[in-house]
C-alpha cells in the first residue's frame, strides 16, 4: 500500500534550510516547502557584484574536511566552479607589524613546539613552556572547559594568547575565554582524551603537515571555494528545489508554530505582505501565496536560535527559554579595492608584501579588524592587475564599538589599520560595508549539554528537528550536515 504523501515544512532558506529541503524531496511522497522571511535564499551566504566581479559578502570558502560540501558541490554541477585558494600562508598582527604565522600548527597548537625558538611571535621561554605539554601529567578532571583555559593548562599563556585566541577566535568571532572546547574544537577534546598531552593526540589524529617541498607555502589549504562565489551553491539547490516541485515562499516571515492533529501550523508574522500582489513602486507586483497559515506534517526548524525561540515559544516555552540561551555575536564584513601601484608601498613602510591569504588580529591588539583577507592573492580569479582587493571583518563576542560607527567612518576607521601594518597610502578607490546582525552563535562551556537539553524540550513536542549553526558548528559543512541530519532524523518520526 503507498504512503499518504506527507507533507514538511523547512523554516530559513539558509544553507542549513536547504540542505535540509534537498534531502527531503529526494524522498519519494514528501512535499516540501521551504519558508524564507526575506526575499531571497542563501541567509548568511551572499554573493553580489563588486566593481564589476562577484565577490562574497560573507562566507567566501568551505573547509574540505569530511568531503559533504565539495560532494554536494559535484552533484549539484558545480565541479567547474570548484576553486582552490592560490595560498594558505597567513600572517599575525603583532606589536603594529605583521608576522608569518609559523607553520605546522593545528587550529594554533604548535606540533613540534620546539620550532617555534627563533619565532618573534613567541619568546624562548614561551616555546619551551609549550613544550611542556608532551612530558606534564594528564590534566584531571572530565568537565568542559574554555578552550584558552585548555590550552593555557597545557601549553601556557603565550601559545594560548598568541595563536590560538586569533586563530579559535577568529573562526567564530569569539573569545577563546568564553567558547568551550567540546563545541568549538571537538578535536582538541578528542585529542585530550587520546593522549595526556593534547599535541601528542593532536599530531596521532592528524598526518603531521610535511613541509618537504612547500617549506613556504605550508600544505594546501584545505579549503575549496567557488568561482563565482559561494551564492553559487544557493542557486544550484534552489534550482534543484524547483525541479523536484518545492513549494518556496519568499518574504514569509514565520511568527509561530503550533500544533494542528498530529502535525502543526505555521502562522505567518502581521504586516509581513513583502511579497504579496498590489502596486509597489507604481509597478504591479504578482502575489505568491498570500495564505496566513501553512500545514505541514513535519517542520524542520533552520533559523538562527534567536529567531527559533520565538517561533517556538508557544509550544515549549523551556526549549524557547534555552534556545534564546545561545549568546551570538555580530560582524561586518569591508570589502575595498586599492590602487596598488599608487597606494602600496612595501618598501618605503618596511612591511611585507600582501603574499598570502591575510592575516589574523589576536584580541590583545585592541584594534577594529578582527582578520583582513587578500582577496586577490587568494583567489587570483578575482585579482586585477594594479590592485588589491581586501576584505577586512570587523566585530567579536562583546565588542561591537566598531559596529556603531556609520560605514563611511568604519571604512575610513579600518583602512587606519591597514595602513599601519600594510604601508597603504591612498584610501580605498571603491569599498562596501556589509553588516551580519547576531551572526556568529558562541558555543560556550557546556554547550553541547544545553543542545541536549533544547533538543529534548523540542522534539518533546511533535515532529520537529532543529538545523543551523547554533547546534553542532557555524562552518557551512557543519550546516549541512545538521540540515541532512535533521531532515533525515524527521523522516524517522513521520
Ligand atoms: C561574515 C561571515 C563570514 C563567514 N565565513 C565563513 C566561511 O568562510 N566559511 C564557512 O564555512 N562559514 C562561514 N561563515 C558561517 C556560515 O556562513 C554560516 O554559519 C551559515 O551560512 C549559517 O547558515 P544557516 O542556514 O544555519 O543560517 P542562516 O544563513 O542565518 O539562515 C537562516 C535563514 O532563516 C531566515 N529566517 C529568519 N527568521 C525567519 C522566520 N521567522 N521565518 C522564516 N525565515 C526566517 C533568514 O532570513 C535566513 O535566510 C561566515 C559567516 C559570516 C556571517
Amino acid at each position: 500500500m503507498n504512503r499518504p504523501v506527507r507533507r514538511v515544512a523547512v523554516l530559513g532558506g539558509g544553507i542549513s534550510g536547504l540542505s535540509a529541503a534537498h534531502r527531503l524531496v529526494s524522498t519519494p511522497g514528501m512535499e516540501v516547502v521551504v519558508i524564507e522571511a526575506s526575499n531571497r535564499l542563501g541567509g548568511k551566504i551572499k554573493t553580489s557584484d563588486f566593481d564589476g566581479r562577484q565577490v562574497d559578502e560573507a562566507a567566501d570558502a568551505f573547509l574540505t574536511r569530511g568531503g559533504q560540501v565539495e560532494g554536494l558541490c559535484r552533484e549539484l554541477g558545480l565541479d567547474s566552479q570548484l576553486v582552490t585558494p592560490a595560498t594558505n600562508r597567513a600572517w599575525l598582527w603583532k606589536g603594529d607589524r605583521l608576522h608569518s604565522f609559523p607553520l605546522g600548527l593545528a587550529l594554533g597548537v604548535p606540533l613540534r613546539p620546539l620550532s617555534l625558538l627563533g619565532s618573534p611571535l613567541v619568546s624562548p621561554r614561551g616555546a619551551l613552556r609549550a613544550a611542556a605539554d608532551l612530558v606534564m601529567p594528564r590534566t584531571t578532571g572530565s568537565a568542559d572547559v574554555s578552550v584558552a583555559r585548555l590550552v593555557r593548562r597545557r601549553l601556557g599563556v603565550e601559545v594560548s594568547s598568541t595563536l590560538v585566541e586569533p586563530l579559535i577566535g577568529g573562526i567564530n568571532a569569539g573569545r577563546a575565554e568564553c567558547l568551550g572546547v567540546s563545541a568549538t574544537v571537538p578535536r582538541f577534546a578528542t585529542a585530550s582524551e587520546r593522549s595526556s598531552s593534547l599535541i601528542r593526540g593532536l599530531r596521532s589524529e592528524i598526518a603531521t603537515p610535511s613541509t618537504g617541498g612547500r617549506a613556504a607555502e605550508g600544505p594546501p589549504p584545505p579549503f575549496l571555494g567557488l568561482r563565482r562565489g559561494m551564492e553559487q551553491m544557493v542557486h544550484a539547490l534552489e534550482s534543484t528545489l524547483r525541479e523536484h516541485g518545492t513549494d518556496i515562499r519568499l518574504g514569509w516571515r514565520v511568527a509561530a508554530a503550533a500544533r494542528a492533529g498530529g502535525g502543526w501550523i505555521l502562522s505567518r508574522q502581521a504586516g509581513d505582505r513583502t511579497l504579496e500582489g498590489g502596486l509597489r513602486d507604481g509597478i504591479q507586483v504578482i502575489g505568491h501565496h498570500p495564505t496566513d497559515t501553512i500545514l505541514a506534517d513535519g517542520i524542520v526548524v533552520a533559523l538562527p536560535a534567536w529567531e527559533a525561540a520565538k517561533v517556538l515559544g508557544g509550544v515549549s516555552p523551556l526549549g524557547s527559554s534555552l534556545l534564546g540561551a545561545i549568546p551570538y555575536a555580530s560582524v561586518a564584513m569591508l570589502t575595498m579595492s586599492y590602487d596598488s601601484s599608487m597606494s602600496y608601498d612595501s618598501s618605503s613602510s618596511g612591511q611585507p608584501a600582501p603574499v598570502g591569504s591575510g592575516f589574523l588580529v589576536p584580541a590583545g591588539e585592541h584594534r577594529s579588524v578582527t582578520a583582513c583577507s587578500w582577496t586577490s592573492s587568494k583567489w587570483p580569479h578575482l585579482g586585477r592587475p594594479g590592485e588589491l582587493l581586501v576584505r577586512a571583518s570587523v566585530g567579536r563576542w562583546r565588542d561591537g564599538a566598531a559596529l556603531m560607527l556609520s560605514d563611511d567612518a568604519l571604512v575610513k576607521a579600518v583602512h587606519r589599520e591597514l595602513q599601519v601594518v600594510m604601508g597603504l597610502a591612498e584610501p580605498p578607490t571603491a569599498s562596501r560595508v556589509t553588516r551580519w546582525d547576531r551572526a556568529f552563535p558562541q558555543f560556550g562551556v557546556d554547550h553541547g549539554d544545553l543542545v541536549a537539553r533544547i533538543t529534548r524540550a523540542i522534539g518533546a513536542t511533535g515532529p520537529v528537528e532543529l538545523a543551523g549553526a547554533a547546534y553542532g558548528g557555524v562552518g557551512i559543512p557543519s550546516c549541512v550536515q545538521s540540515g541532512f541530519g535533521a531532515a533525515d532524523r524527521l523522516l524517522a518520526r513521520l
